[in-house]
């Protein structure tokens, strides 16, 4: 995966090239993008494996360049964490899942948006009155946003477990975000009250043919069961990684499997 990913990212970076955007002009657009509206989320639903249902989506950020078209948030990302522009932008996408989310429950009012934070969000002073005002302006029930972190935003144990504290007592869901790839202690978890915990991809890819794999995602779905933890596999692709799942007592998935990210209009379309 982290080839067809650098292949992507290369193609992406050919095709900045030859429009002519060097790293000063793709920086100066990118500074532009969110005036100029050119950031758009899609939804990857998340599925009850259990009753197939979908509970939820992750909003995943999209960069829809004038020239290039669609530029994967993996390339601009690093370079709006760079420019300290991903706070604003950050924000908006917080804002922009909430606004999404009342219109999907004008009929399923149960639904949840999950959102990716960024290590400088995260650490920003005034993320959780962010947070609140975003919630307030919108509508938006607290148990129906679920921020997404990762364990490397965590490592500053004192730091983290009091954002996190004051963010669970606004009502919002906390959950880890790659699970395993960082520094992994599950008892921190514990300790941080995070909802869930998002086994990465990676793990899963192989768990069929790779014995140390399987056993690893069985450990982590056994352990955060114990703890009373929810457990998400990312990159669900194929039936044969789904029944693992389900034999092991995994709660959730979401994945090619199901579906991939999609457009707001058919997110909403899948719904009905
Ligand atoms: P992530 O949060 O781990 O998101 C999962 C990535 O895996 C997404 O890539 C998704 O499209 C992809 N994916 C989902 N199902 C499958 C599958 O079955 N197989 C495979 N191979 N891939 C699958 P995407 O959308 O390119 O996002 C990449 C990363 O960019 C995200 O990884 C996240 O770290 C970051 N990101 C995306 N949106 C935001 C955002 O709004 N804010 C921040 N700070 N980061 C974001
Ligand atoms: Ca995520
Ligand atoms: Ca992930
Ligand atoms: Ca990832």
């Amino acid at each position: 995966r982290a080839k067809e990913q650098g292949k992507n990212n290369y193609v992406v970076y050919k095709s900045i090239k030859s429009e002519g955007l060097n790293q000063l002009t793709l920086e100066n657009s990118l500074r532009k993008a969110l005036q100029n509206n050119e950031f758009e989320l899609h939804y990857q639903p998340q599925m009850n494996i259990k009753t197939g249902q979908i509970f939820g989506a992750e909003a995943l950020l999209r960069w829809n360049h004038p020239k290039i078209g669609y530029i994967p948030p993996n390339v601009f990302i690093p370079v709006a964490e760079e420019l300290g522009l991903i706070v604003s932008i950050g924000e908006w996408v917080v804002e922009e899942a909430c606004r999404e989310l009342a219109k999907w429950r004008q009929s399923l009012p149960e639904l949840r948006v999950a959102v990716n934070l960024s290590a400088r969000q995260f650490l920003k002073q005034n993320l959780v009155a962010r947070i609140y005002e975003i919630m307030q302006k919108t509508n938006t029930p607290a148990h129906c946003l679920e921020l997404e972190i990762t364990e490397s935003m965590t490592m500053d144990v004192e730091h983290a477990s009091e954002i996190i504290g004051q963010l669970k007592s606004l009502g919002v869901k906390v959950s880890i975000d790659d699970f395993g790839t960082g520094y992994s202690n599950l008892y921190y978890l514990k300790k941080f009250s995070v909802d869930s915990l998002k086994i990465d991809q990676s793990f899963i890819r192989d768990i069929v043919v790779d014995d140390n794999d399987a056993d690893i995602v069985a450990t982590i779905i056994a352990m955060a069961d114990r703890l009373g933890i929810g457990v998400i596999a990312e990159g669900v692709e194929t039936e044969e990684q789904l029944n693992f799942l389900i034999q092991h007592g995994c709660d959730s998935a979401q994945g090619y499997f199901f579906y991939r990210p999609l457009p707001a209009e058919e997110f909403r379309a899948v719904l009905r």
